[in-house]
């Protein structure tokens, strides 16, 4: 018999409200909502509308025995008290990305998550993303070659959203924001120490925090990439573009519609055909003749063994592995510090 973990959501803004009435009961037989506590009054009275146990305090969630584990979507300046006071209380802990504000204030959640023998996993979700799975899956099976080079794109047009997100105090700001999820899964796709880095900070909306930003990036094991996330974009680049040594690919966007293409490395076809390119002639950019490349299929997306939360469940009753674990968590906080840097730096 399985025995859900029963879980008490903390923050019912609009990530926490997706835990507590979509993601958690999703997993019926493993995960159940107990209750959720928001300091916003508001919000307290919506998620009792929405049917669920209102705690008054954060204090009397934590003391409920009922709850075994907590999860936090508030605000990412409160992430690490908010965590450190659940794990305290015995709680095993859910904490969203970004786990917290830099890698250092990530160091004490993890000691607390090990003096107090409870679970701490940082919500990285986007690592079940279907795009993000194809390009791991050519990264790895090489169908164009060995990829070289990664480039990896969220656009939107509509600036920063809500309202702590544009303030540096409670970690607002996209690199933060989107940014964590992009070179979480660069990160654990490339399983390369990040060697090099250069990065633009977009501030064109006159926010004190980072509307955007493109960061290049150089891997030890040679794998260049391009991250960039902009709010400022009416008209997107590919959500992905690599380059292999023996194709290349894109994916256009969440839909999953995009395109590869790869040599034939034939001897026998023809030179490419000098083309008309504006007011000149160039062979160089011609099309390569149909002989010399094949247009395949992208790869249906390999899914995950097990969703974020199965897995949650499995390493609490089970003992089993975190697919998100907490060195690859401080690896990416580590990166993203560095980020920042490297924008003041240049
Ligand atoms: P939001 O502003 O919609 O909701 C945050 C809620 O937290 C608000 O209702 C606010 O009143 C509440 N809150 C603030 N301080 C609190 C406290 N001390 N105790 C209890 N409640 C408190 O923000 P959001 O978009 O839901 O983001 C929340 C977190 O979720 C952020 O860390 C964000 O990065 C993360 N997030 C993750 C994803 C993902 O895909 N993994 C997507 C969106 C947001």
């Amino acid at each position: 018999m399985t025995k859900p973990i029963n879980i008490a959501v903390v923050g019912y803004g609009g990530m926490g409200a997706y835990h507590a009435d979509q993601l958690i009961p999703a997993q019926k037989q493993l995960t159940h909502v107990v209750g959720t506590y928001d300091i916003n009054q508001a919000k307290q009275e919506l998620a009792q509308k929405n049917g669920h146990k209102v705690y008054s305090s954060f204090s009397e969630l934590l003391h409920d025995p009922a709850v075994e584990a907590v999860l936090i979507a508030t605000p990412n300046d409160v992430h690490k008290e908010l965590t450190i006071a659940a794990l305290a209380a015995g709680k095993h802990v859910i904490c969203e990305k970004p786990a917290a504000m830099d890698a250092a204030e990530f160091d004490e959640m993890v000691t607390a998550a090990k003096q107090h023998d409870r679970t701490l996993m940082i919500h990285q979700n986007r690592r079940w993303d279907p795009d993000f799975l194809i390009m791991k899956e050519l990264y790895q099976k090489q169908t164009m070659g060995e990829i070289f080079q990664i480039e990896s794109r969220v656009h939107g047009a509509n600036g920063i959203p809500g309202d702590w997100r544009h303030l540096e105090k409670h970690g607002g700001g996209m690199l933060l924001d989107w940014g964590i999820h992009l070179l979480d899964q660069l990160l654990w796709l490339v399983k390369s120490p990040v060697k090099e880095i250069y990065t633009d900070l977009s501030y064109i909306l006159g926010d004190e925090v980072d509307d955007g930003f493109i960061s290049f990036l150089t891997f030890e094991n040679g794998v260049k990439a391009i991250v960039e996330v902009g709010t400022t974009n009416y008209v997107s680049l590919p959500r992905w573009y690599a380059k292999g040594l023996n194709g290349t690919m894109k994916i256009d966007d969440w839909d999953l519609s995009g395109e590869l293409v790869v040599s034939t490395n034939s001897n026998d076809a023809p030179a490419p055909t000098p083309i008309q390119a504006g007011v000149g002639l160039t062979k160089t950019m011609a099309p390569p003749s149909e002989e010399a490349t094949q247009r395949l299929p992208l790869p249906k997306p390999a899914v995950n063994s097990e969703s974020f939360y199965e897995n949650f469940y499995h390493v609490i009753r089970d003992g089993k592995e975190p697919i998100v674990k907490n060195e690859e968590v401080r690896q990416t906080m580590t990166l993203i510090d560095n980020i920042f840097k490297s924008a003041r730096t240049k």
